[in-house]
């Protein structure tokens, strides 16, 4: 069992106080809180070695280098890539999911098809819909049921010759859904299709072995697993990665360039034009240490156990629905209380120091698809605790009395 009272120790934001109360942040599927030792990471890097990578000849950008480089090989071996390569740094999962759909512009012919779950969060969905649009391309999304789990028949019964991708995220950020990606993954490969796991909300909880699981593509971002914003992965296998033309062209991708040719990097550069994010780097492998130093086996029994007591508070007040009761999901639970508006009840807990999501949570076909305008989402964390979750059902509780 995890130690949560020295966990929480390592998180100076935990001790914060929010409209004067002790704060109380369930708000961790958008974003997680930062520990003290990725913190200290940041700093060392900006008072000790701040300087350029892969271009100076000098100790600081050689120092800077060897840390961004050993960050990739820390990641690779997180998530068992088989080469280090095959780790892209981006500015997070939306980037990269930018990049794939991007590169298959020029691999996709019109009336191929593209399947998407129902359950995307939407830097899932536009991305292909404008891939779509640039190359006739049909895209086709496989159904959910109403306790939001994928329907695996429809999404076999849509699979043929003409499935040239399909994506789907690990874990959905809306509903808290662990979807059964190694058979998606398998059932694709069967007609050729190529796949693009969303790993972000995943990561939090869950240890993916790509070479297990197969996954064409994987990506990540950093902020949801401890580590700063605006950096995150995308994994693609070699191969793939060396079909995809470059992204984005500038420095760092070329290995030479003249006015009449220039040829692209190998592998990882060719995906990383310009000055990336080398501090936000090293703090992601930073992030990722600091969590494996926990156990991920850990962390995912202790929300667990967060989850059943939470879903069981919240199931005793008259009128709130659960949405997303997965056979296996994670401890992220969205919720309504009949008649009263999500913001409303948000907008309460806040008031008493309780940060929770309101809203569609950037998946509006999942709030369509159950005809509400958005929910009231909680979501847990290895450093939230018991404590936590009656202060905030019990914010729930004096909100639907408040609101009736
Ligand atoms: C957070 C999240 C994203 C978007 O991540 P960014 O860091 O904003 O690019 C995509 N998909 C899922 C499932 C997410 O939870």
């Amino acid at each position: 069992m995890l130690d949560v009272t020295n966990i929480r120790k390592d998180f100076p934001i935990l001790k914060r106080e929010v409209n004067g109360k002790a704060l109380v942040y369930f708000d961790n599927a958008a974003t997680s809180q930062t520990p003290q030792q990725v913190i200290n990471v940041i700093v060392d890097y900006y008072q000790n070695y701040n300087a350029n990578i892969h271009r100076g000849v000098h100790v600081l950008s050689q120092e800077a280098t060897d840390k961004y480089e050993q960050a990739r090989n820390t990641i690779q071996k997180h998530f068992n890539a088989a080469k280090a390569h095959e780790i892209i740094f981006t500015s997070g999962t939306t980037h990269s999911i930018n990049i794939v759909a991007n590169g298959f512009a020029s691999l996709i012919n019109k009336g191929d098809e593209i399947l998407v779950s129902a359950m995307e969060h939407h830097s899932n969905i536009v991305p292909w819909q404008m891939l779509c649009e640039r190359t006739g391309a049909i895209l086709k999304v496989i159904p959910m049921n109403l306790e939001g789990e994928l329907i695996l028949e429809a999404y076999e019964a849509l699979l043929s010759h003409k499935t040239k991708l399909v994506f789907c995220n690990h874990v959905s950020n809306a509903l808290g859904t662990i979807n059964p990606i190694k058979k998606i993954i398998a059932k694709a490969h069967e007609v050729g299709a190529a796949v693009l796991v969303d790993g972000a909300q995943a990561a939090p909880h869950i240890k993916a072995d790509l070479q297990a699981l197969d996954a064409d593509f994987y990506t990540i971002s950093a902020h949801k697993v401890c580590g700063p914003t605006g950096v995150g992965m995308l994994y693609g296998k070699e191969a793939w990665l060396n079909k995809l033309p470059p992204y984005q062209g500038g420095g760092e991708m070329i290995s030479e360039v003249t006015f009449k040719k220039t040829s692209y990097a190998d592998l990882p550069h060719k995906f990383e034009a310009g000055t990336p994010n080398i501090c936000g780097v090293i703090a992601f492998a930073a992030a990722l240490d600091y969590m494996n130093a926990i156990g991920f086996s850990e962390i995912a029994a202790y929300e667990n156990d967060l989850l059943v007591y939470a879903t069981q508070k919240l199931l005793e007040i008259d009128d709130l629905k659960i949405y997303g009761v997965a056979e296996k999901k994670t401890a992220v639970i969205s919720f309504n209380i009949n008649g009263l508006h999500p913001y409303d009840i948000g907008s309460i807990l806040d008031k008493l120091g309780v940060a929770v999501r309101t809203g569609h949570h950037c998946a509006q076909p999942i709030m369509d698809f159950f005809k509400i305008p958005g929910t009231v989402r909680a979501s847990f964390s290895f450093y939230n605790t018991k404590n936590e979750i009656d202060v905030m059902v019990d914010g729930v509780k004096l909100a639907a009395k408040m609101l009736v």
